[in-house]
């Protein structure tokens, strides 16, 4: 027994040690690999669900590590969060997004809105939105095409304070959502103070079993109706099966981002994606 407990004590300080290296190494090279460019954007479809076309598109940060390759957010997201890069690393994502939207806008390019991901870190600033208005203004970009996705944590973390953040973003022009919705203890309850334009139903709401649970997509079906009820747009989150796909039509779920339409992908193969849609 007591070499088991040993063994178990030891065991976790290596996992720690070997986390809280990484870390450190991160620490250290965050703010050249951030110069060097080695954050990359990669783009989400949103499939709209009554006419298959592409609605838009969410953007999601990844870092090309020369050494270690391509590292998904999970793995450096909730460290930038405590130690605060976040912001620089969701701004410097916003500013490639307008930087994309101005080219595709000069191109002639089709254009659909694009949401990003702001972390809780920004709210901590009374003018967290002046450094977002101040990129959007260097690329002449419409509010109207860019949104910001809040997480529903925040909801719990301070009601109050989201509800005056909500509206600070809409005052600024941008459209709003409520990401994960339904992933924590979201309380139905809190959607009528909580003003914003798109619900993104988290994937806990879709097990993985196809589309065969009735009482599942009774729940579902009432939270679109709800969201619908309160004029918000509905996206189901995590969406991998057909079968899914098609129930959410039924449903008349507003749009669709899951690995059945597309994974997260380049700029370049959403563009020839969004092109290809459009030709036809
Ligand atoms: P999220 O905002 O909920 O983003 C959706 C995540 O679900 C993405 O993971 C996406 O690849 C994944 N996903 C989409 N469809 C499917 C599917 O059908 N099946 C499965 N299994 N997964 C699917 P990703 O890109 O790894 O991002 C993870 C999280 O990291 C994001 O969750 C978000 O919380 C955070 N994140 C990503 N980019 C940023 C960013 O620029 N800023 C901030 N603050 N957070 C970010
Ligand atoms: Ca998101
Ligand atoms: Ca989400
Ligand atoms: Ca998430």
């Amino acid at each position: 027994i007591a070499t088991a407990q040993h063994f178990t004590y030891v065991f976790y300080n290596e996992i720690d040690r070997q986390k809280l290296l990484r870390e450190k190494d991160m620490e250290n090279r965050m703010h050249l690999a951030l110069g060097d460019d080695e954050f990359v954007i990669y783009l989400q479809p949103k499939q709209r669900l009554e006419d298959g076309e592409i609605g838009g598109a969410e953007a999601l940060v990844r870092w090309i590590d020369p050494v270690r390759g391509l590292v998904p957010p999970d793995e450096f997201v909730p460290f930038f969060e405590r130690n605060g890069f976040i912001i620089e690393v969701d701004l410097y994502v916003f500013d490639r997004v307008c930087a994309m939207l101005r080219r595709w806008l000069d191109e002639g390019r089709p254009v659909v809105p694009i949401s990003v991901n702001m972390s809780w870190a920004h709210l901590r600033n009374n003018d967290f939105l002046e450094p977002y208005d101040r990129i959007r203004a260097q690329y002449d970009v419409p509010a109207e095409l860019l949104e910001i996705e809040l997480t529903e944590t925040m909801v719990f973390a301070n009601p109050e304070l989201l509800i005056g953040v909500i509206d600070d973003i809409h005052r600024h022009g941008y459209r709003c959502s409520l990401d994960d919705f339904g992933s924590g203890y979201s309380s139905l309850n809190a959607l009528k103070d909580i003003d914003v334009d798109v619900l993104k139903l988290d994937r806990a709401f879709f097990s993985d079993e196809d589309a065969d649970n009735e009482r599942e997509w009774n729940v579902i079906s009432s939270v679109i109706d709800l969201a619908k009820k309160l004029e918000l747009e509905t996206v189901a989150e995590g969406i991998e099966s057909i079968k899914q796909s098609a129930m959410l039509k039924e449903i008349a779920c507003d749009m669709l981002q899951g690995y059945v339409f597309s994974r997260p992908i380049p700029i370049e193969e959403f563009e020839a994606l969004l092109s290809s849609g459009k030709e036809e």
